[in-house]
């Protein structure tokens, strides 16, 4: 039997089916496709930050539960003792592991869309079903229409960002209210871009036992160490907790997020700093006709081209050295758009000049 006929044999069928997640190459270019935090450390942390760095000894495995990363969350973050938090290698992996926990035979996993694509990925690859609801044509939820597809498919658990990505927007309050009470499953509330908006939902997580809240690293300016938590009550993130994979968070991880939270000052002046820049960049796409751009929560912008093709104004940029995000095609609600992630003014300023030849 050749190579080919044996995989084809041994593997799922709905795994062969799907292409890996494609990363696109960035090299050389302005770096705006992936909400990235574009500052790097100043000389003085990076120093202090490799002094921390020197004294671990990676012959050693990890500790397994990461107390001293758990203790300056729960600190930063204000959590509440009756609340627990558990850690994930990138709020991916959570996702992950409340998936495969609750992918019971005929288990349904929901979610308004679009919306982030892990998902409805993560759900595909446990073999579990995912139920898309579609947004409203302004991004917003369609409350009777989400409120009758619980009802119809009892969904073991909804995925809500908020804000949400890649459109921005964030929900009323009073409307994640009614999806707690109407979700007889779990409702999880992704708050990746915390940072760049004000007000959490915390409290949900303390006054409904079927809330989890799901936060990140990543966007704040700490993607490359993969970390991010999940707070709740202790009956569901002990179960979870059963299907990490022991050492998920490695020790240069663990050490470098201690040291980095010890300085989360910066982190928040470079979040403020985005968000002012975000308003800018805002006004300036506001301000072009050919654009349509919507208000974001986050550290990124939804725009639409209305004159051209989104994937020729894509290619046109990305001839130009910016990277930016096509999400035309991803989603019929998103036909013509693209996403940017707000960057340094000298950044956004090169995307702007980029964008105006492209639609030139
Ligand atoms: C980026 C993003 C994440 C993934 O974060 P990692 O911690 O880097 O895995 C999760 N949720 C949403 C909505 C995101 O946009």
């Amino acid at each position: 039997m050749s190579l080919e006929s044996l995989v084809e044999q041994l593997v799922r069928p709905e795994i062969r089916a799907l292409s890996s997640y494609h990363v696109a190459d960035a090299s050389g270019m302005i770096k705006l496709d992936a909400m990235e935090n574009p500052y790097v450390w100043d000389e003085s942390l990076r120093k202090a930050w490799l002094d921390r760095l020197a004294s671990v000894d990676v012959n050693r495995y990890p500790d397994p539960h990461a107390p001293a990363v758990t203790a300056s969350l729960r600190k930063l973050m204000n959590v509440p003792q009756d609340l627990d938090i558990l850690l994930g290698n990138g709020s991916d992996e959570l996702i992950q592991l409340i998936i495969y926990a609750l992918a019971k035979p005929g288990a349904v996993v929901m979610a308004p869309e679009p919306t982030f694509v892990m998902y409805r990925m993560i759900s595909k690859f446990a073999g579990v079903e995912f139920a898309g609801v579609p947004l409203l044509s302004h991004f917003g939820l369609d409350m009777p229409g989400l409120v009758a597809e619980i009802h119809k498919r009892q969904p073991a658990v909804l995925f809500l960002a908020q804000p949400n990505n890649p459109t921005g927007i964030k929900y009323p309050a009073d409307e994640l209210e009614i999806l707690a009470r109407t979700m007889s499953g779990l409702l999880v509330i992704d708050e990746a871009y915390l940072p760049f908006t004000d007000g959490d939902a915390l409290s949900f997580a303390e006054r409904f036992d079927n809330v989890v809240i799901m936060r990140t690293l990543s966007k704040v300016g700490l993607a490359g160490l993969r970390l991010g938590l999940l707070i709740g009550r202790s009956q569901w993130l002990c179960e979870f907790d059963k299907l990490r994979l022991p050492y998920n968070i490695n020790v240069l991880t663990q050490v470098s997020t201690v040291f980095a939270l010890e300085h989360y000052e910066v982190f928040a002046a470079q979040a403020q700093a985005l968000r002012e820049e975000r308003s800018r960049l805002h006004a300036s796409l506001s301000a072009m006709p050919e654009i349509q751009v919507w208000a974001s929560e986050a550290n990124f912008l939804l725009l639409k081209t209305l004159s051209r093709p989104a994937q020729q104004v894509f290619e046109a940029i990305k001839a130009q050295g910016v990277l930016i995000k096509k999400l035309d095609g991803a989603h019929p609600l998103l036909a013509d758009c693209l996403r940017v992630t707000v960057g340094t003014p000298a950044e956004n300023a090169a995307f702007l000049s980029a964008l105006a030849k492209a639609l030139a």
